[in-house]
């Protein structure tokens, strides 16, 4: 298969590790990529191509590429309509639709969505008028919450539209500071109010090809910049899989009330989900699980720990699933068992997972979430000892050619630039890098995580 993977963040270098180690790949073109991705056997990056959002350029890329197959990354070209572009060429993309994308993108289409379809969750209600929503805070949220609630803005706003509220002035004031204030601007012009779920935070995920599902595994992740769930949430500090809470009963139930009412209801939506479905769910202590969101990717950086734990190549699955041709091809969700299946019926493929654990520890420039301008440039040691290690691996995100080092492409990890000590890359982002290894616990893959030298270097600022 010739594939063209969009991005260029760890979930990307991962992914494209994962594709690149597979029998089945003739070529891989991943766009823009990054510099970690140059070592990668029959892999081309493309550093220059900013039209990932723009679906014409990539159907365009598609075709000089001779793509028979896309896999989309990150959310925004999703939303943007690529996978819709991509399948009036022909070409068998992994993604959602953008109007599948929605359940990602408008809380308030996906709350609907999920009381249409009975999928449990929290209770809710919709506003565009801060009068009716301060009406439902004194009446469902003063009952039935005791006065707490969440208050969301119905757009995406990077993770920060979301307010944990404890008592009704604290709700008010969130409402008018969304409604009225005009915070988070149009993505903060209707906003949820939600039930306030105690319990524990699960990620879950599942490809889906439209109609089937195959579940994948699940993972628990951290969002605050600090040590010890301190400082302000990024886009993922660290993730772990598999999620210790999450039993096979448990996974069992996620997909018979979750995933599988999700996709059935999406197909009699007329809006057929392909791609992942990242569900975030709230675990009660009772064992009840409630959705908080959907994602309609893979998570970053859940993704590396996932990748880390499969043992069955990925890109055969992500293809069945862009041709819509799981049910075909994989043991799916609900699909009976494979001895049923007549002798002449070829054997589907199980996905078979390691029984090691999995942890990925993100390192980011000092002063991450906020401005890190002062980390952008600094030298990153210790990448060659460090995918040395058994059982580790890094994967690039905000990372660059060290300028001036060399002129030749990125240099591998590993690769001392000539004369020098260092390798030749520099920090270039938020997050850098993605220390990712596997062991027999968490507790041991973190150990053995921290034990990269790249995670205690004194060159490069870090937070861990
Ligand atoms: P992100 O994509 O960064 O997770 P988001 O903007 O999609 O953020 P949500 O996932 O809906 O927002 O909420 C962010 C976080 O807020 C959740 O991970 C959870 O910790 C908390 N949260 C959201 N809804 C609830 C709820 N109903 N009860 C308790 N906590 C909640």
């Amino acid at each position: 298969l010739h594939v063209l993977l969009l991005g260029g963040g760890g979930r990307e270098h991962a992914l494209s590790a994962a594709v690149a180690a597979s029998p089945r790949l003739a070529s891989l073109t991943v766009a823009p990529g990054n510099v970690g991705m140059a070592t990668l056997p029959r892999t081309t990056t493309r550093p220059g191509f900013g039209g990932a959002d723009d679906p014409a350029a990539v159907v365009a890329l598609a075709a000089e590429v001779a793509a028979d197959l896309v896999i989309v990354g990150p959310e925004a070209p999703l939303v943007a309509g690529v996978v819709d572009a991509l399948e009036a060429a022909g070409v068998p993309a992994f993604g959602p639709s953008a109007g599948a994308a929605a359940l990602e993108g408008s809380k308030a289409y996906m709350k609907d969505f999920l009381a249409r379809h009975a999928v449990p969750s929290a209770w809710y209600g919709t506003f565009s008028d801060a009068g009716e929503a301060k009406a439902f805070l004194r009446s469902r949220v003063a009952t039935d919450g005791g006065g707490r609630c969440v208050v969301k803005a119905d757009g995406l706003a990077a993770g920060k539209g979301v307010l944990l509220c404890h008592t009704l002035a604290e709700a008010e004031a969130a409402v008018d500071a969304m409604l009225t204030g005009g915070a988070f601007g149009a993505a903060g012009s209707t906003v949820v109010i939600e039930e306030f779920l105690d319990g524990e935070e699960l990620s879950f995920f599942a490809v889906v090809d439209g109609a089937a599902a195959v579940p994948l595994a699940s993972a628990q992740d951290h969002k605050a910049a600090g040590e010890g769930d301190t400082g302000p949430n990024t886009g993922g500090m660290g993730a772990y899989s598999p999620a210790p809470v999450c039993s096979p009963a448990l996974a069992a139930k996620i997909m018979e009330e979750v995933v599988g009412p999700t996709v059935r209801g999406m197909v009699a939506e007329g809006v057929p989900f392909t791609g992942v479905l990242y569900t975030g769910l709230m675990v009660a202590p009772g064992g009840d699980v409630k959705v908080l969101e959907f994602n309609v990717r893979f998570g970053d950086p859940e993704c590396q720990v996932l990748v880390a734990r499969l043992a069955s190549d990925l890109l055969p699955l992500l293809s069945a699933a862009a041709r819509h041709r799981l049910a075909d091809e994989y043991e799916v969700w609900g699909g009976g068992s494979a001895t049923t299946a007549a002798a002449a019926t070829p054997a589907k493929a199980r996905l078979e997972w390691h029984p090691h654990a999995a942890v990925v520890v993100v390192l980011a420039s000092e002063g991450y979430p906020g401005a890190y301008k002062a980390a952008v440039g600094s030298v990153i040691s210790g990448l060659d000892t460090a995918d040395a290690l058994d059982g580790v691996t890094v994967y690039h995100a905000g990372t660059a050619p060290l300028k001036g080092a060399t002129d030749a492409p990125p240099a591998a990890d590993g690769d001392a630039a000539a004369g020098g000590v260092v390798p030749a890359v520099a920090a270039a982002g938020g997050r850098v890098l993605g220390v990712t290894a596997v062991g027999p616990t968490i507790a041991a893959a973190k150990a053995r995580a921290m034990m990269a030298d790249v995670v205690r270097s004194a060159v490069y600022p870090y937070a861990v």
